[in-house]
């Protein structure tokens, strides 16, 4: 299986135990996402040399940090545009604010430009703000691909997702027992919208909470999810791999 979002390079340090671990536990591939400069060159040097699992990179500037647009940072976005899969994570996040909403959405709207000129997919972190940001994509990309990682809308929101051929992933969050309206979501989810992730070193799932979460852990999940939709593990698998290689750039 494929971890279609984590964070491997957040730190400067990365436990080669931890790959070895995601290795065994039969994850193949590993999503990496960079949301700053020093982060994407580590991913980058990581995406090289490591094999198995393989490592994609995936960049951009999060909505956390839009109070101030990190322009080194975009430069090396564009730069190393040729070794990333997608472009993200971006979106808005009107839970935590961290930067006001026009920041957000200004630096929003940049990075959606850039993976529009760059033909590459987009990676969407959204927090209770999904009307907002589905109106921002029909009106400046809406042809790009789109997954919205790490989901925790309602079932009207994803319907919209869908609608519109958006990829809907779920993380460890939908192994909570509290959380039963997002698993009517991944009940609801069609084959060929699903994706899982792990978002790790957040939000282990069920069963490892309290841990730092790592990709090992993204089994956990797809266990849940598949029990969820009463089909056997392996098919979800399945469809899930064969969704991240039809969605990021390059991932075979
Ligand atoms: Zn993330």
């Amino acid at each position: 299986m494929i971890d279609a979002h984590a964070h491997l390079t957040h730190d400067v340090e990365l436990p080669l135990a931890l790959l070895e671990r995601a290795k065994d536990a039969g994850v193949v591939g590993i999503i990496n996402v960079c949301t700053g400069t020093d982060d994407l060159m580590r991913g980058l040097s990581l995406a090289k040399t490591c094999h198995a699992p393989k490592i994609y990179t995936v960049a951009a500037q999060t909505p956390h940090d839009a109070l101030h647009e990190d322009e080194e940072f975009f430069r090396a976005v564009e730069e190393h545009a040729q070794s990333l899969v997608a472009i993200g994570e971006i979106g808005l996040d009107y839970h935590y604010d961290f930067a006001p909403k026009d920041k957000q959405k200004a630096l929003f709207v940049r990075y959606l430009k850039l993976a529009s000129t760059l033909k590459l997919p987009v990676v969407i972190h959204c927090r209770e703000a999904f009307y907002d940001l589905a109106d921002i994509i029909d009106a400046t990309a809406p042809e790009l691909k789109v997954m919205l990682h790490c989901f925790t809308g309602t079932l009207e929101e994803a319907k919209e997702a869908v609608r519109r051929g958006w990829y809907v992933s779920m993380s460890g969050i939908v192994t909570f027992p509290k959380s039963t309206s997002l698993q009517d979501v991944a009940r609801f989810v069609p084959d060929d919208n699903l994706l899982i992730e792990t978002d790790s070193p957040y939000l282990a799932p069920q069963g490892h909470r309290g841990k730092t979460n790592e990709p090992a852990f993204l089994g956990a999940t797809a266990k849940f999810v598949a029990n969820l939709r009463g089909v056997p593990v392996e098919s979800l698998v399945e469809i899930t791999t064969r969704n991240v290689k039809r969605l990021f750039h390059g991932v075979s």
